[in-house]
This record gives C-alpha cells, sequence and structure tokens, in this order.
C-alpha cells in the first residue's frame, strides 16, 4: 500500500510542475467528451490505452464490458454522462483473452457470477450459428468477444436514455472496440448502433407499429379494457383518428 501512496505523491510533484494550474483546473468541474464502458480486467485501463488524462473520460467498468438493462450502477452512468455531461461519444471497449467471455463459452460453475455471465450465453444463443461454425477455439473465443462488444452496443441502442437522446440535437454517436492485450491496439469494429429492423420491439413508440400491423384486422382497438374485442361496426362509427394509443394507456 506504501507504494501507490508513495506514487501519487510522485504524480502530484510531476503534474504540478508541468502544470501548476492543473488541480485547481480539475476542481473546477468536469466536461468529459467521452464515456468508456470496459472490462475490469487490470490489463485494461481506460485512460492508459486511449491516452486521455484526468476530466477526458467518463468510465464504467464491470466484467466484460456489459450492458444490462436491470444494471442500475451502469444505466445511472449513462444517464448522468449522456444527460447532464453530454458526452459525445460512448465507447464499448473488450478485449481479447476476456476471463468473463472464456468462462461463459465454457459449461461450468463458478458460483455467482454464472448469472452474470448469462448475459453473455444470451449473446452465444443469438449468435450461435456463426460461434459454432468456428472450430478454432481460440479463434472462437476471439469472436465471441468482438460478438459481445456488438450487442453490448446494441443494448446501449435499446435503452430509453439513448432513444430520448436521439430525439435532440446531438445525440452521442455509439462504437464497438476491442482491444488487444497482446499488441496494445485498439481496433474499431465499426458496429452499426442503430436498432433498425427490431425498432417495433425495442422502440418507444411500439403501440404505432402495433396499430399498423393489425389496422385491417376487425375488432381490434388497443384502447379496448384487457384485450376485450369490440365489432367491426363501433370501429367504424369511432373512426380510425379516435384510436391513437400510447404505452400510458394500455399498460
Ligand atoms: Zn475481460
Amino acid at each position: 500500500m506504501k507504494q501507490i501512496l508513495d506514487n501519487n505523491e510522485k504524480w502530484v510533484a510531476d503534474r504540478k510542475a508541468a502544470d501548476p494550474d492543473f488541480f485547481n483546473r480539475l476542481a473546477n468541474g468536469q466536461k468529459p467528451k467521452y464515456l468508456f464502458i470496459g472490462c475490469s480486467d487490470s490489463r485494461v485501463p481506460a485512460s492508459a490505452i486511449t491516452g486521455t488524462g484526468p476530466g477526458e473520460m467518463f468510465v464504467h467498468r464491470n466484467i466484460a464490458n456489459m450492458v444490462v438493462h436491470t444494471d442500475f450502477n451502469m444505466l445511472s452512468v449513462l444517464q448522468y454522462a449522456v444527460e447532464v455531461l453530454g458526452v459525445e461519444d460512448i465507447l464499448v471497449v473488450g478485449h481479447y483473452g476476456c476471463g468473463g467471455v472464456a468462462a461463459a463459452a465454457a459449461n461450468k460453475q463458478y458460483g455467482l457470477i454464472d448469472n452474470w455471465l448469462t448475459n453473455i450465453r444470451d449473446v452465444i444463443r443469438v449468435h450461435e450459428r456463426e460461434f459454432l461454425r468456428i472450430k478454432n477455439e481460440d479463434e472462437r473465443l476471439r469472436r465471441l468477444v468482438e460478438l459481445n462488444v456488438i450487442e453490448q452496443v446494441r443494448n446501449l441502442a435499446k435503452t430509453n436514455i439513448i432513444q430520448n437522446a436521439r430525439k435532440t440535437s446531438k445525440p452521442p454517436r455509439l462504437h464497438g472496440l476491442v482491444y488487444d492485450i497482446k499488441e496494445g491496439l485498439l481496433r474499431d469494429l465499426q458496429v452499426n448502433d442503430e436498432i433498425g429492423d427490431l425498432d417495433h420491439i425495442y422502440g418507444t413508440e411500439a403501440m404505432k407499429h402495433a396499430e399498423e400491423v393489425f389496422e385491417d384486422q376487425p375488432g381490434f382497438n388497443p384502447q379496448a379494457d384487457k384485450g376485450k374485442r369490440v365489432s367491426e361496426s363501433e370501429i367504424i362509427a369511432a373512426g380510425k383518428k379516435e384510436h391513437k394509443p400510447s404505452l400510458q394507456k394500455t399498460s
């Protein structure tokens, strides 16, 4: 522990020598451009591998850089970064050789963490054909690291935080990157961050889609109580323009 405190004192002295106003400036507040969502692995330090210093990057890390929709820690970081700090870019950073990803691919029990790893097993399920086609185990795990990053970027896009931000003039850009520990290099996976053709499922205006799907079916009335069907003549009488369902009214 002494080593840590000694390192800290030396770092303060070096910083002050290079820039006497450095700490005063940081104490006035932060306006980082980036949010980094990475793995807790000690070999993937957010600042070091991106060449960013204090004040430049907001950081959230967990095992295997996951974006889990029931993780209030991650959601709180995301909301604060987007809505208060106004970050411009969000980086989901996975890394080859990730122990969490490897554990998820193995059919073993590790304890509590198995439940967290289930989220990565869901990625395997979605991409099972591609995953199983790769015979070499190292290559299969490397691809799973990439697929996991891709799915976590999509998970970001599914959140109401990002959906709401995209209705503003300056929504943050979403990126998926993978870090190679052996080389020290970051690679941009060029992930398509749109939920695209799944928008009718994850979009927050899903009821509009439901109305389109069912509009030709007589008897469909999204405002009817608990799925109760009404007659076609009642719908005609009410007039189509009257039917403007919202999620609030039907929940
Ligand atoms: Zn990892």
